[in-house]
C-alpha cells in the first residue's frame, strides 16, 4: 500500500510530518510526498530523509493508492485523480456540491475528515478538535497583539495597570483553549455556553461562567449544542451584553452543528464597546457570531477591531501540521488492515466520511 501526500494550494499546513512517516513505516505503508509539501510549515524535503519518496504532484497521484491533502482545494485538476481514493477536509470548500459531482464523474472515492464522528473511539482522528484547540490559543494571542493594553495586572512605580477583561462566547474545544490561554496571560475571563457540561470546564480553568437559565440540551446530539429558543437567546444577550460593554477582548466560537452560527454580538452592542477593544470571531466562516464580522478580514468599527478568521490554526503551521498528521495517521491506521482498506459497510467511522454516496 502506497500513500501520497500533496502540497497544499492555499494552506500553510501539510498532512505528513517526518515523525509520522516513521509510524507508517512500522505498519508497512510506503509514503510519497509532493516536492516542497512541508515548506510553509518549516519542513524541508530532506527532513523526510530516506523514509519517504519526494515526487512531483503528477507522480505522487499516479503512484499512490490513497492521496491525502489538508484541504480539498488541493484536489485539482480532478482529471489527474481518476479512479483514486482521496482523503481531505472538505469543510472549507465554497463549491462543495460541484466538487463532489466532479469527483463522482471521475470515479474518485472521497473521504471527508471533517465528517469523522465525534465519538470517544474516533477522538484521535478528529481534525476539528485538534485544529480548534490551536485556533482558540491563537485567537487570544492575536487579540493581545491588537489590543493597546496588557493582559496581566501590573503594579509599577509609575502606576498600576488593571488586568484585561476577556469574554469568551462558546466554551467548546476552541473556547476552552482560549479561556486557558487568556487566564495564563493574566486576564479576567468570563464565558457563556448553553451546555451545562461547559460550565464545570470553564470553572476548572479559573474562568467565570455567565449563568443563563433555560438552555435546551439534547443528549442525542453527541455533545454538540442544539439551536436555542428565542427566550434563551434574549436572556443570554442581556447577560452577555453587560459584560461585553466593559470588556477589552471578546472571543467568539459559538457554533451549532450543520447550521449558520448564532449572532450573539449585534452592531448595537459593538457600538457600546470601548474604543481599542478587539473581537476575534472564530465562527466567521459559518456566518459569524458578530453581526459586523467580515470573513477573512480585520475590520474596524468605531475603534473596535473585528477579526473574522476561522482558520487561525493554519497560522501555527508547525504544530497544526504535526497534529493533523497524527489525526490522518490514526484514521488510516484504523481503515487499513493487512495492507488493504477495510470494507466501508463494516465501519461506521469510514462510512460516515464518504462524501461520494
Ligand atoms: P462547536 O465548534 O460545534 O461549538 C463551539 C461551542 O459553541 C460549543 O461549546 C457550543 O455549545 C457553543 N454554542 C452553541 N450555541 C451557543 C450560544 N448560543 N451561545 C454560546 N455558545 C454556544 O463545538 P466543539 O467545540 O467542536 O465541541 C463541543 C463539545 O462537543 C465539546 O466540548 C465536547 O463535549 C464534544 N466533543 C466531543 C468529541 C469527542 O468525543 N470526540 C470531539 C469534539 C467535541
Amino acid at each position: 500500500m502506497k500513500i501520497g501526500f500533496l502540497k497544499e494550494v492555499k494552506d500553510t499546513r501539510v498532512a505528513i510530518s517526518p515523525l509520522v512517516v516513521l509510524k507508517y513505516e512500522k505498519i508497512g505503508i510506503e509514503i510519497v510526498v509532493e516536492k516542497g509539501a512541508g515548506q510553509s510549515s518549516g519542513i524541508d524535503d530532506n527532513d523526510f530523509q530516506k523514509n519517504a519518496t519526494i515526487l512531483s504532484k503528477e507522480k505522487v497521484i499516479q503512484s499512490s493508492d490513497i492521496i491525502i491533502s489538508v484541504n480539498s482545494e488541493s484536489i485539482t485538476p480532478i482529471s489527474l485523480f481518476k479512479g483514486k481514493i482521496v482523503v481531505s477536509n472538505f469543510s472549507g470548500e465554497s463549491n462543495k456540491d460541484e466538487l463532489i459531482q466532479n469527483l463522482k464523474t471521475n470515479k474518485v472515492t472521497a473521504y471527508d475528515l471533517s465528517l469523522i464522528p465525534r465519538t470517544t473511539i474516533a477522538q484521535s482522528m478528529d481534525i476539528l478538535s485538534s485544529m480548534a484547540g490551536l485556533a482558540g490559543y491563537k485567537a487570544v494571542i492575536k487579540s493581545a497583539e491588537l489590543l493597546p493594553r496588557m493582559f496581566p495586572m501590573i503594579i509599577t512605580a509609575a502606576g498600576s495597570i488593571k488586568p484585561a477583561k476577556v469574554v469568551v462566547l462558546g466554551a467548546g474545544v476552541a473556547g476552552l483553549q482560549a479561556i486557558a490561554t487568556a487566564k495564563r496571560l493574566g486576564a479576567i475571563v468570563q464565558a457563556s455556553d448553553p451546555r451545562q457540561a461547559a460550565r464545570e470546564e470553564v470553572l476548572s480553568l479559573g474562568g467565570k461562567f455567565i449563568e443563563v437559565e433555560g438552555a435546551i440540551e439534547d443528549k442525542s446530539s453527541g455533545g454538540y449544542a442544539v439551536t436555542q429558543s428565542k427566550e434563551y437567546l434574549d436572556k443570554q444577550k442581556e447577560e452577555v451584553s453587560k459584560r461585553i460593554e466593559s470588556s477589552d477582548v471578546v472571543i467568539t466560537t459559538a457554533q451549532v452543528f450543520g447550521r449558520k452560527a448564532p449572532v450573539l454580538v449585534s452592531k448595537e452592542l459593538v457600538s457600546k464597546m470601548k474604543r481599542g477593544s478587539v473581537i476575534v470571531d472564530l465562527a466567521s466562516s459559518s456566518g459569524g457570531n458578530c453581526e459586523l464580522t467580515v470573513d477573512s478580514k480585520i475590520t474596524d468599527y468605531n475603534g473596535v477591531k473585528i477579526v473574522g478568521n476561522s482558520f487561525l490554526a493554519s497560522e501555527l503551521s508547525h504544530d497544526s501540521s504535526n497534529l493533523f498528521s497524527n489525526n490522518v495517521f490514526n484514521f488510516l491506521n484504523h481503515i487499513i488492515k493487512d495492507g488493504k482498506m477495510i470494507n466501508e459497510n463494516d465501519d461506521s467511522i469510514l462510512s460516515s466520511c464518504n462524501v461520494i454516496k
